[in-house]
């Protein structure tokens, strides 16, 4: 009796649904959530398939992984909704021979999405706790194409210049130069911006034969991109 109560324990607090649960759940969210507000992008759908997000939030909130919102990840900073990941993810148009660079690691759950479709992801993240739990969870779940680096994403990552795709998941007022002088030629720069604690304009930059195009789209509501 004493075993069975232990082992009943240990089920309720390791595991808040079996594995099959969580990818009902998965699915549901993919097809209410983001298919339909009109996300088509096949591997970005695929990725939202997969990827465990239960497993990237803190885990007083793991059973409302695959809610319609976004959460605390702790620190002040928080995972954004399931549906923002997916529109951000599908426009980047990323592609298996990508190598992309994240500003914003925070639970590491959008560089896991990304590192399901694109040959590398790197990942900037300045509040070295998120990064380096991030960093063991992804660790943990075996995503060997992702490297996180603790830092000031400001400057980017000039050694491992140019990226075909590059995304900030904080929101600055203006985009750091320095990331758009590392965009590939052809490739696309998505980020939130705008002041602080107000709402934002997702921008898409493109940089075609050296020009760079910026389209305005949905309004959107981040945590501010900080510096040391
Ligand atoms: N992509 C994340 C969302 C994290 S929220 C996810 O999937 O969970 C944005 C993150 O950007 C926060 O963790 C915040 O600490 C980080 N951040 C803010 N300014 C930054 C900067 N200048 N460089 C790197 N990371 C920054």
């Amino acid at each position: 009796m004493k075993t069975l109560i232990i082992f009943w324990f240990v089920v309720l607090v390791a595991e808040p649904g079996t594995a099959q649960d969580d990818e009902r759940r998965r699915r549901a969210m993919v097809s209410k959530q983001i298919v339909s507000r009109g996300v088509d992008h096949r591997a970005t759908l695929e990725a939202m398939r997969k990827v465990e997000r239960h497993l990237f939030v803190p885990s007083e909130y793991q059973q409302n992984a695959y809610d319609d919102s976004s959460l605390p990840i702790g620190h002040g900073q928080t995972i954004s909704q399931p549906y923002i990941v997916a529109y951000m993810t599908q426009l980047l148009d990323p592609k298996p021979e990508h190598r992309v660079l994240e500003i914003g690691t925070g639970s590491g759950y959008q560089a896991a999405v990304l590192a399901e479709i694109v040959k590398e992801v790197y990942t900037i993240e300045i509040v070295e706790r998120l990064g380096n739990q991030a960093k063991q969870v992804m660790d943990r779940l075996g995503y060997d194409n992702v490297t996180v680096s603790i830092g000031d994403g400001y400057k980017g990552l000039p050694d491992k210049a140019p990226f075909d795709a590059i995304l900030l998941t904080a929101a600055p007022e203006e985009i750091p130069p320095p990331l758009i002088e590392q965009l590939k030629e052809g490739g696309k720069l998505v980020a939130p911006v705008g002041p602080q604690n107000a709402v934002q304009t997702l921008v898409v930059l493109e940089k075609k034969q050296g020009k760079i195009s910026r389209r305005e789209l949905s309004p959107v509501r981040f945590v501010p991109f900080t510096r040391n």
